[in-house]
């Protein structure tokens, strides 16, 4: 541990606060979205801007002591923190700035997606971002980043122009298609490998203020028919519309008819980013399948469907993830969720299924280390609850349904949903010469592995 003096020192050079263990505020500031980590940091440092940042950098350095790197702090396998160590936290650096007439936006490492596209969308501008407003900017671009507008303008990791990043050293430097063009490839996937991004800039698209969007929910049992018929609708859609199923517990809100709240269902919930005229006629097909049991897809504020799943994903909640990428939703494949969707036994677990496709199965090959892009869907078992005594039967749950499907998985995983696996599941989602390429720049740019509490690239 650091000397008093030395911590001191350090408190002295940051101009956001240093919270020690005995300080007020300290015990929700050690804490992440998942209620589920319960770790203990020596000092979190609650950085103001770069300098800061390059300060904490420094010294944790210097006193040989562990780093956490905190955006949002939703990483479901607690990266945003650690025990014994320095968090340098990141949430005081929160500024979105935006350029309509370059269509760019400037966002602060610390930045959640709710600050992002309220901002952005003042301007009627948006760019692919996480389906929870309270989701970091940071970690879910730097592994990729999938949202609603993914399939007509890429992965939030696509729409990225450059970056500002202290790295192991303490150095501040830029990174894009033109500075340092090895470390842009790196970041762009790599996760928070390479160094704490202090600035974010995006390419900004015209979306909204209205898009046709929101939900349409069917009775569990037609749950084997609706997959059957989303598998191949899916495969006609216009790029412009990017949906999900989920299975879920239809939860307690008023656009829910009593008699349904608390029960199982199956949602669709999506998208249409084009005109919203448009909309109903891409959507019919889904309508017509089925007499929805609830339908809450119309013109809505685009700032409306950015913050839809918010009340199911609280600080606190008690979460364990599975993901794994599909190539198809054969016959098994249904077989298999179907069954592990009737196991679900908390309310706020879900099963949810990603449509892929469209731009981000279009980005050139190579072009960011996110390399993988061929798969159509992403699964994720999102097991999630309030009460410790059923920690064990939903981490049961997930594990089981991750065992059943693996064998007709598409092979990788996609990394923002992945837990804190075995250092075989992190290299396997690259794709070995990925992997290579990866180490190597890492060997250039962290050769200790400084950054290490993420899904780990070690420098080879
Ligand atoms: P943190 O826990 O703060 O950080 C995660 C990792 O990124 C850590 O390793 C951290 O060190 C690193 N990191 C964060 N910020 C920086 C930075 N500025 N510089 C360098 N490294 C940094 N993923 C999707 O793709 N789409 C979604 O719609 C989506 N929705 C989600 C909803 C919820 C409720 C949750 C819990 C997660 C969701 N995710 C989604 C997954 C999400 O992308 C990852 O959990 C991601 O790691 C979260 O980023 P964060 O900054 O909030 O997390």
């Amino acid at each position: 541990m650091p000397t008093d003096s030395a911590v001191d020192g350090l408190a002295a050079a940051l101009r956001g606060r240093l919270l020690r263990p005995a300080d007020a505020g300290y015990d929700d500031a050690r804490r992440v979205w998942n209620g589920l980590i319960d770790r203990r940091p020596a000092l979190i440092a609650r950085c103001a801007d770069a300098s800061d940042v390059i300060h904490a950098v420094d010294f944790a350095r210097r006193q040989g002591l562990r780093v956490a790197v905190r955006g949002g702090g939703h990483n479901v396998a607690g990266f945003g923190t650690c025990d014994g160590g320095l968090v340098i936290d990141l949430s005081p650096m929160d500024t979105v700035t935006v350029d309509p007439a370059a269509r760019e936006a400037r966002a602060g490492g610390g930045a959640t997606w709710g600050a992002f596209d309220a901002a952005t969308q003042a301007h009627g501008l948006a760019t692919t971002g996480g389906l929870v407003s309270t989701t970091g900017v940071g970690g879910l671009t730097l592994s990729g980043g999938i949202g609603w507008l993914m399939r007509r303008h890429g992965l939030a990791v696509d729409n990225l122009l450059a970056v500002e990043l202290v790295t192991a050293d303490g150095r501040l430097l830029r990174a894009s298609l033109e500075e340092n063009p090895d470390l842009f490839w790196a970041i762009r996937g790599g996760g928070g490998n390479f160094g704490i991004v202090t600035s974010f800039t995006f390419r900004l698209h015209p979306v909204g203020p209205t898009i046709y969007g929101g939900a349409i929910f069917y009775p569990i049992d037609r749950a084997r028919e609706l997959l059957r018929f989303y598998g191949d609708w899916v495969r006609t859609v216009p790029d412009d519309l990017t949906t999900m199923v989920v299975f879920l517990t239809a939860p307690p809100m008023p656009f829910i008819p009593p008699a349904l709240q608390g029960t199982p269902m199956i949602a669709v919930p999506m998208c249409y980013a084009g005109p919203p005229d448009n909309g109903a006629a891409v959507v019919q097909p889904l309508r017509d399948f089925a007499t929805p049991a609830v339908d809450v897809v119309g013109p809505m504020p685009y700032l409306a469907l950015q913050t839809m799943f918010d009340a199911g994903a609280p600080r606190g909640l008690l979460a364990y993830w599975k993901t794994e990428y599909l190539q198809a939703l054969s016959a098994d494949a249904i077989d298999t969720l179907v069954r592990h969707a009737d196991r679900m036994t908390s309310p706020l677990t879900q099963l949810h299924i990603h449509h892929l496709g469209g731009a981000v199965s279009r980005a050139a090959a190579g072009s960011t280390a996110l390399s993988y892009r061929g798969a159509p869907f992403v699964l994720n078992g999102v097991a999630g609850w309030m009460d410790p005594a059923q920690t064990e039967s939903e981490i049961a749950w997930a594990r089981g349904l991750a065992e059943a499907i693996r064998p007709l998985a598409a092979g990788p995983q996609y990394l923002n949903f992945l837990g804190d696996e075995e250092d075989g599941r992190v290299r396997a989602a690259y794709g070995e010469d990925t992997y290579r390429r990866l180490a190597r720049l890492k060997a250039a740019y962290d050769p200790e592995n400084f950054f290490r509490l993420n899904q780990n690239i070690r420098p080879g």
